[in-house]
């Protein structure tokens, strides 16, 4: 029977490494879905059977999974694109808040000595996962918009972090040395919730998407100590893969965005952003509209069209109408490509998911390395609900929280055409020069309500 359990997990880690690897593509990402759940069913089915429960132990793990499966469920059927991101921060923490819990329990049946193989990977396990729960929620509620998304910051934030960190270093040795006693560990609990809430708190702007990857990575590694201390196969490769892949996406997000990570978690103590004086608009200046009209002749006598989504392009869901519109000009003789921005929208790959629900040719979503030089020979800019993405200020405003941000070419266009409602700023709350390039037309309103006009006058040019 245990070899059995044995070949169940492998077979489950070998589900997880080919679901993970199918993620790595848009074409494939679906099946990756599922390839990598039907892994997690094959890992509870051989995990449940072993837990030997009876009576209320049965009755409990029954409820839990049924309360589990259905919350999931609902939650991603039931949840609107735009808020995938939320919702995959509050998954994330709840993962990291049980492995936390489970290593609480572990230690609560070894007494106040436990052997160090126990106690090292339950500890872990407490703060990190403490850490991943607490930070999890505070980037929900700022991408949720329950508070503020920007920087919170105050004097002397650098020392009071050290001081917690300190404190936690303190509880760790005690639980680990000199006895591990319910008041040691839930205090290292707490110390670490209050860790997680105060990390990133000073975090904000266009720096969640790489904090929100890093939290995931946390996770995963809580859960893989937490395979540890309950001795599970399963656990230890499932949480690997988590972390390993959240530590590389970190990476990618942090390279994404021109900082370092260090830059990205510590940059902003210190100085008090304010964000009304950036996100203040440039009062005065005027911008460029034109009719829709005018804006269909000049798509459909283009010669090259790039389209730039945003974040924009996912609350107006205007993924169809902007693929009716790209193959419109196509059959008109236009060459259209889609650049895709690494931090584009609100989580990793949100555009290529967005552009592959639409079915758009996975051969026109251009990478921004792979398009960034042709924006020179574009006659238009198509930019649908973007705006960090295209913002110059990342490359000539030192101040700005976007400064170093590899942004797409946009401005080196022959014409820009922004398709946006108002003179907003986007997620990181400043202001965008670009909308008032001489080069730039406005086009104001829903996005989705905008490029279905563009269609029909496109259709009658
Ligand atoms: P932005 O948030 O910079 O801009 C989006 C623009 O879309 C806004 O200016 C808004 O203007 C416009 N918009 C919103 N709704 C509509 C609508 N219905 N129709 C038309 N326009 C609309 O988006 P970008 O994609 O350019 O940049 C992403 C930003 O999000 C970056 O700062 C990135 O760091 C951050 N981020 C990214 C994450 C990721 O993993 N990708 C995660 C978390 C944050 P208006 O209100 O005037 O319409």
């Amino acid at each position: 029977m245990t070899t059995l359990y044995a070949l169940a997990y492998l077979l489950a880690a070998i589900l997880f490494i080919l679901g993970l690897r199918q993620l790595s593509s848009p074409r494939t990402a679906r099946n990756g879905n599922y390839t990598a759940a039907a892994g997690m069913v094959i890992a509870l089915g051989a995990t449940v059977p072993q837990l030997h429960f009876t009576g209320a132990g049965a009755v409990i793990v029954l409820v839990g999974v049924l309360v589990g499966a259905s919350v999931g469920t609902i939650g991603a059927r039931q949840v609107k694109m735009t808020a995938i991101p939320q919702m995959v921060a509050l998954f994330n923490g709840a993962g990291g808040g049980a492995a936390a819990l489970v290593a609480v329990s572990e230690l609560l049946t070894f007494g106040s000595h436990p052997p160090i193989n126990e106690a090292l990977p339950s500890v872990f396990s407490i703060v990190i996962g403490s850490v991943s729960f607490a930070g999890s929620l505070v980037a929900f509620a700022k991408l949720q918009e329950l508070m503020t998304g920007t920087p919170i910051t105050y004097p002397g934030q650098q020392l009071v972090n050290g001081l917690i960190a300190a404190a936690i270093i303190g509880f760790v040795i005690a639980v680990l040395a000199i006895a591990s006693i319910p008041f040691s560990f839930l205090s290292l609990m707490v110390l670490a919730l209050i860790l997680g809430v105060a990390f990133v708190l000073p975090i904000g702007g266009a720096d969640m998407p790489v904090v929100i990857s890093l939290l995931n990575a946390f996770t995963g590694l809580a859960v893989a100590a937490s395979g540890f201390t309950l001795n599970n196969f399963a656990l230890i490769v499932a949480g690997t893969l988590v972390g390993a892949s959240g530590s590389l996406l970190t990476k990618l997000m942090s390279d994404a965005m021109g900082r370092s990570l260090r830059n990205v978690l510590f940059g902003a103590f210190g100085q008090v952003r304010t964000t009304a004086g950036a996100a203040a608009g440039k009062e005065g200046r005027s911008v460029r509209t034109s009719s829709i009209e005018d804006l269909a002749t000049l798509l459909a006598y283009s010669r090259r069209v790039i389209i730039v989504p945003g974040y924009g392009l996912a609350v107006a869901q205007a993924q169809h109408a902007v693929r009716e519109l790209a193959d419109l000009l196509e059959k008109k003789g236009v060459e259209v490509d889609y650049a895709i921005h690494p931090v584009a929208g609100r989580m990793p790959g949100h555009m290529n998911v967005l552009l592959a629900e639409a079915n758009v040719p996975y051969e026109q979503l251009k990478e921004m390395d792979e398009i960034n030089d042709e924006f020179k020979d574009a006659d238009v800019v198509l930019v649908v609900g973007a705006n960090d993405v295209v913002n110059p200020a990342a490359r000539t405003s030192p101040g700005s929280p976007i400064f170093g941000m590899p942004i797409l070419n946009a401005d080196e266009a022959k014409n820009i055409v922004f398709l946006k409602r108002s003179m907003r700023p986007g997620f990181a709350g400043i202001d965008n020069d670009l909308l008032y390039d001489p080069k730039t037309i406005m086009l104001f309103g829903d996005a989705k309500d905008s490029l279905t006009k563009l269609v029909n006058a496109v259709k009658a040019a």
